[in-house]
């Protein structure tokens, strides 16, 4: 029995309206805020 890990995905900011969100490693990404597709999404490296 391995724990679940959260998935959480890459960090990202959204080019669209600059909110910081996690892509949750899936494709395309979309931004949960404004809901644009952000094919070239920023990743946060921190
Ligand atoms: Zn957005």
């Amino acid at each position: 029995m391995s724990k679940p890990v959260p998935p959480t995905g890459t960090k990202r900011i959204c080019t669209e309206c600059a909110a910081k969100f996690y892509d949750l490693d899936k494709r395309p990404i979309v931004c949960p805020k404004c809901k644009a597709a952000l094919p070239d999404a920023v990743a946060i490296v921190s």
